[in-house]
């Protein structure tokens, strides 16, 4: 099976209504050159959700969340529960990302919960994962992302429903980024550690890579063996560039 690649934005804590003009722009530059080969995901804050999922509609756009709450409902002051992103009109939703690792101090055993309860509600469930500056210098990149691939990925988790997002964090926000040889090693080095664990659907789950990347250098960091696409986090913020990435693919 080949994989159909993703381009997912992370808006992070940015944007307000007026933002969303923006994901207008992705949706019209969304042509049918692009729907035959990329799929494109934009996971505002919570706020937006609604709105953006109203105003994606007919794109082919998909809307995600940031983050979810392991539990359904309850209490749970300020959560968001995966059945309320389903329930405002996203198909996706982020856990692990390494902001909400390091600001919310969640552990792998947080974000499998979490990436349970999105797979529970419907959702398609992006899993980040990716070591700090000191893990790769230490010559640990590899272990510890098959650690956190061991720990935050659930039990029967299939390659419909599962996406992996490789964003080293020293790559995040800081105009950083690995080699090209760097994120094929790593990307290898995943696949095989999901194909051991999944089998067919391990090999056929999608990896993308994340961290700094712009239209400058989307083509040699994702444009190669399985490497499925891109989390994109500065760069989705504005429709001109999200568009300039993902014309790597034409
Ligand atoms: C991210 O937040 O997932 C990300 C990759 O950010 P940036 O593209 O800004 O490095």
């Amino acid at each position: 099976m080949s994989r159909r690649p993703l381009v997912a934005g992370n808006w992070k804590m940015n944007g307000l209504r007026a933002s969303l003009s923006e994901l207008d722009g992705i949706g019209a530059g969304y042509s049918e050159a692009l729907k035959a080969k990329v799929d494109f995901l934009i996971c505002p804050p919570a706020t937006l959700i609604a709105e953006a999922a109203a105003r994606a509609a007919g794109s082919g756009v998909a809307i995600g969340g940031e983050d979810c709450h392991a539990k359904a409902s309850g209490a749970h002051t300020g959560d968001i529960s995966a059945e309320m992103l389903k329930d405002a009109g996203a198909s996706y939703v982020i856990v692990g990302h390494s902001e909400r690792r390091t600001d919310h101090g969640e552990s792998d055993a947080m974000v499998r919960a979490k990436a349970e309860a999105g797979l529970r509600a419907g959702l398609s469930v992006i899993v980040c994962v990716g070591e700090r500056k000191e893990q790769r210098d230490a010559g640990n990149a590899i272990s510890v992302v098959q650690a956190q691939l061991a720990g935050s990925i659930p039990d029967g988790a299939t390659a419909n429903r599962l996406v992996v997002a490789y964003e080293p964090v020293w790559a995040i926000g800081t105009g950083l980024t690995p080699t090209a040889a760097d994120v094929a090693e790593m990307h290898e080095a995943i696949r095989q550690t999901l194909a051991g664990r999944f089998g067919a659907e391990g090999k056929n789950m999608r990896l993308l890579y994340g961290g700094s990347v712009n239209p400058e250098n989307a083509r040699s960091l994702i444009i190669q063996d399985n490497v499925d696409g891109a989390l994109i986090g500065g760069a989705s913020l504005k429709s001109k560039d999200f568009l300039g990435i993902t014309a790597s693919y034409i």
